[in-house]
């Protein structure tokens, strides 16, 4: 299994920093579940894990998000077929569409002078 994305690395186990979720290179996600308890010689028993987990190293046991657990970090919405976009995040197809369409169509430019305008106006008072 590979890591391709993580979050924040916010557990610290055996002295290593872990992260509370990631998701490897088939998309699935797995969330911080608890730490793996090691047998007698030093191992770990993979019999404690259940299918839709799995143990990284220094020994945390991690457990897959089922796919309805995803929901659009746009609208909400907890549909299958969500795709992680580099942009947008976990997005629905409807969403993507919509925020490509406005990040095609907005000059960013002016957008961004237009923030920091506001943004020195705020700051005169
Ligand atoms: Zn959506």
């Amino acid at each position: 299994m590979r890591v391709v994305e993580h979050g924040p690395l916010s557990a610290i186990v055996a002295g290593r920093r872990m992260p509370r979720w990631f998701i490897d290179e088939r998309g699935h996600r797995y969330e911080f579940k608890r730490i793996a308890e090691e047998n007698h010689s030093g191992g770990f028993d993979l019999k404690q894990l259940t299918g839709n987990q799995c143990i990284l190293a220094p020994g945390v046991i991690y457990e897959r998000k089922p796919a309805d657990d995803f929901s659009c970090t746009s609208c909400g919405d907890d549909e299958a077929g969500l795709v992680n976009d580099k942009t947008w995040g976990w997005v629905c197809d409807d969403c993507k569409q919509k925020l490509d369409k406005i990040d095609r169509e907005t000059d960013w430019e002016s957008w961004d002078e237009e923030r920091r305008r506001k943004l020195a106006e705020a700051n005169e008072y």
